[in-house]
């Protein structure tokens, strides 16, 4: 029997459920490339971040761009998660979903006067700033709109995170957050000037972290800076500590979220902290509740490979492409026939355009193809390159599903585009 990384996906009468939904039935309503994503799951890694013993509060953060669509947003609202944005639009798309201004956090390292003035209007919860000058830019703008803003300082810990290099954030050669050894000036600086208000600290040393000691590493160092600035008259109200926790693509072993709370609270304790924590987590919120359905169009052996040729193409999932991430691809059929070696590529033209090499299946051609852990990262990331349309997503709860988003129109793809 074969393992998956998704809890609520099975095999019944030799075909693949999510929760109690047929993917080839999903395919059959919605056609290919399909997102879907189970609430069951969803829910499962919502509850994994939730602490029911702790002495202060603690806020989850869900890093927005994981997974951006308005239903996932308003499933996390409904709960009580508070968002990590980084653009205009992030902000605009959590408002839109129902969640209030005021649980938002904003971060990233280049925010343009209009999307601080569009944050300032909101009323969010606080700007995680990456830069002195960031800083300044917030300060000129809150004191024209005559209000303050609330800032953290995003410190970089200046540690190896022990991650893909394109998602490692938190050595010094990074582009993100505020050397360490600036920290304590910085927020001299920051108490100086008038529209901003201090609320607190924070850090976010890269993405799927399958090793708790990077990142308690980084949180030692920044308790370490809260006393130094404490010491100084300058008191926070919380400790962020960013996101990063990974999650099972192939055979990973990340620790769970409440081991990394529990550590966190331990070290808050140790110090004699009394800070609210925040962490967060993107990745491991959702990667786990989503796969994308593709249709086998063609097999084609060759000399050297076989190549199974889907209907979903980089365009519509680029992990693979961009950081050689290994996605598990399973057939949504089950077949007794004997597996033979596949290359699984997509139409568009460009080498780059695989989603897995050398997968032992047995496929038939007109199968449909579940790529598992397409819930982060996946959609957020697709693009119309080749003039291709993006996929529609549904939800699946129980037995229903929703769909969540339509696949885009032809004419959608030229909505924004005149003749001269
Ligand atoms: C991307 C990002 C996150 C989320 O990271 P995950 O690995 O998805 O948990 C959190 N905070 C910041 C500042 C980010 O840029």
């Amino acid at each position: 029997m074969t393992t998956y990384p998704i809890p609520t996906l099975s095999e019944k009468n030799n075909e693949l459920h999510l929760e109690n939904v047929s993917l080839n039935h999903l395919v059959k309503e919605y056609g290919t490339p399909l997102y879907v994503y189970s609430k069951a799951a969803l829910q499962q890694a919502w509850d994994a971040w939730q602490h029911p013993n702790a002495d202060r509060n603690i806020h989850i953060c869900y890093a927005v761009k994981a997974n951006s669509n308005l239903a996932i947003l308003q499933f996390f609202a409904q709960r009580g998660a508070y968002f990590d944005t980084v653009s205009k639009g992030e902000i605009a798309r959590v408002i839109k979903a129902g969640a209030s201004a005021d649980r938002i956090v904003f971060s990233g390292v280049g925010k343009t006067v209009e999307e601080i003035t569009y944050a300032l209007e909101q009323g969010i919860h606080c700007f995680n700033v990456e830069s002195l000058p960031e800083l300044d830019r917030i300060h000129d703008i809150a004191t024209h709109l005559g209000k303050r803003a609330p800032i953290s300082l995003r410190i970089n810990p200046d540690v190896d995170a022990q991650t893909h290099p394109y998602i490692s954030t938190g050595l010094k050669e990074n582009k993100f957050g505020i050397d360490h050894n600036l920290a304590e000036s910085a927020y001299m600086h920051a108490a100086s000037l008038s529209g901003l208000k201090i609320a607190g600290i924070d850090y976010h040393i890269g993405s799927q972290l399958t090793n708790l000691s990077p990142y308690l590493d980084a949180q030692n160092r920044l308790f370490n800076l809260v006393k130094k600035l404490a010491a100084r008259g300058i008191e926070l109200e919380h400790i962020d500590l960013g996101g990063g926790l990974g999650v099972r693509y192939k055979d990973e072993t990340p620790p769970a979220a409440s081991e990394l709370i529990a550590q966190s609270l331990q070290g808050l304790r140790d110090v004699g902290f009394k800070h609210t924590l925040m962490f967060e987590p993107g990745r491991s919120l959702v990667a786990n509740a989503g796969l994308l359905l593709t249709n086998v169009e063609y097999l084609k052996p060759t000399e050297a490979k076989n190549f199974a040729i889907v209907d979903a193409g980089m365009n519509d999932l680029i992990r693979p492409a961009l950081y050689q991430s290994w996605m598990q691809v399973v057939n949504t059929t089950v077949r007794n026939e004997p597996a033979i070696n596949y290359d699984i590529v997509g139409p568009v033209c460009e080498s780059s355009d695989w989603f897995a090499h050398d997968r032992e299946l047995a496929i038939a051609a007109g199968d449909t193809l579940a790529i598992l852990s397409a819930g982060a990262y996946s959609m957020t990331m697709a693009s119309n390159y080749n003039t291709r349309q993006r996929p529609a997503e549904v939800l699946v709860d129980n037995q229903e599903t929703h769909l969540i988003r339509q696949r885009d129109t032809l004419n959608s793809l030229w909505g924004n585009e005149q003749l001269l």
